[in-house]
């Protein structure tokens, strides 16, 4: 029997960056995804410029920037009845980019191979059990051993559910996302709209492709749908990825053993694009605790990665809360359009306060 020091079930940028971490803190560590990579994820493909300090410690800027991306220059907020207001985006070096997820978290995943943790694609985990160690069962009939074990597969995170914590659904919004021709002349820009039913997000992801994502609810998203056929010239039988719920209650992030992290611990409102730094940075909160237990630290790994969890969030869920109540009542997201026009700097305050890397706390680990 191989027993792993850990096991990460979701290759995403949560798993895939806790399992580099742990290879570098030289943790025998085991990520289990069930997609093959490189795959396409229902995302705005938006890096804030958060990430780049926690590329930098897995030594990836380089290569993210060497991927096919965009530069995003400014947001524009346009109103139900099409006013807008742009707010210019942090220019330089470590500005805002989008990237396709089928590039960015392939490379991730590689990048945590390379450091030596093993990786299992199309391999789906379907049973948990503890006795002295985990017990990880997988569709194919495979059990895996680890000490300790990460939930870092997402918003409907199987391991929360086998572990009877995952959240009961709530009546949510559902989200649809494909990549179509970039329209001439549309900028580096990212667009967030406000329509009746809902809304839509864009951003060019290279020099011909656009990221569209539109976000209702289940029985106005096939209006969405239409609007954007419309809007975009797009043929009726264009595919486009979905996923529900866009939203739902955190689960704790920290157990005996095991944590949560990414999406399966708390799902934010995607309207500020902020979900894959979390994801990036809880992942590497969650390899130093794992290091810690590991050492014998249980207890204090425990609090430390329990109180380092809250404060990434801490000052910025009421941004995201605000966010969230603009956009299920898109009227109201119209009416903060009208305002900005006439007064931009409460907007350009909110903007800034998401997209610059200046306002996050001190990210690095106290031992
Ligand atoms: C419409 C929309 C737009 C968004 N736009 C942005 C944006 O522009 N910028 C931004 O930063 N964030 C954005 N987000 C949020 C972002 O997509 C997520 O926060 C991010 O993907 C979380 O990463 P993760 O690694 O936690 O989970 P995921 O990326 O969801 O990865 C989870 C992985 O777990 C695997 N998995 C699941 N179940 C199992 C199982 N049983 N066995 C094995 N593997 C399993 C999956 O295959 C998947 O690869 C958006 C979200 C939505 C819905």
């Amino acid at each position: 029997m191989q027993l792993f020091d850990v096991a990460i079930v979701g290759g995403g940028p949560a798993g895939s960056s806790c399992a580099a971490f742990c290879s570098m803190a030289g943790l025998q560590s085991l990520v289990i995804d069930r997609e093959k990579f490189p795959r396409e994820k229902v995302c705005g493909d938006c890096l804030n410029p958060s990430c780049w300090p926690v590329l930098e410690r897995l030594g990836l800027v380089d290569k993210v920037r060497d991927l096919s991306h965009s530069k995003l220059c400014s947001v524009a907020f346009i109103a139900i009845d099409g006013r807008e207001v742009i707010v210019d985006l942090p220019s330089g070096i470590d500005c805002e980019i989008s990237v396709k997820r089928s590039l960015f978290d392939d490379l991730l995943l590689r990048r945590a191979g390379e450091l030596g943790a093993d990786v299992r694609e199309q391999t789906t985990v379907t049973g948990l059990s503890r006795d002295d160690y985990w017990k990880i069962e997988t569709a194919s009939g495979e059990t895996f051993h680890a000490r300790i074990l990460i939930g870092a597969d997402g918003r409907n995170s199987t391991v929360a559910h086998l572990r009877n914590l995952l959240p009961r659904p709530a009546r949510e919004r559902v989200a649809l996302q494909a990549h179509i021709p970039l329209p001439r002349d549309f900028g580096n820009r990212i667009v967030l709209q406000f329509l009746r039913e809902g809304y839509s997000g864009q951003a060019p992801v290279n020099d011909t492709q656009l990221n569209l994502c539109l976000v209702g609810t289940p029985p106005t998203i096939s209006r969405l749908r239409s609007w954007a056929e419309r809007q975009f010239q797009l043929p009726g039988d264009q595919a486009w990825r979905t996923i529900t719920p866009l939203t739902r209650s955190s689960v704790a992030p920290a157990h005996e053993n095991l944590f949560f992290i990414g999406d399966a611990a708390r799902v934010v409102e995607p309207f500020t694009g902020e979900g894959i730094y979390y994801a990036l940075h809880s992942g590497e909160l969650a390899a130093n605790a794992a290091t810690k237990i590991l050492r014998g630290e249980q207890r204090s790994a425990l609090r430390i990665f329990t109180r380092e969890h809250s404060d990434m969030y801490r000052g910025r869920l009421w941004v995201n809360r605000l966010a969230r109540a603009a956009v299920v009542r898109p009227q109201l997201g119209s009416f903060f359009v009208h305002t900005a026009r006439l007064n931009p700097s409460i907007l350009k305050l909110l903007t800034a306060k998401i997209v610059s890397p200046a306002n996050r706390h001190s990210e690095r680990n106290e031992a």
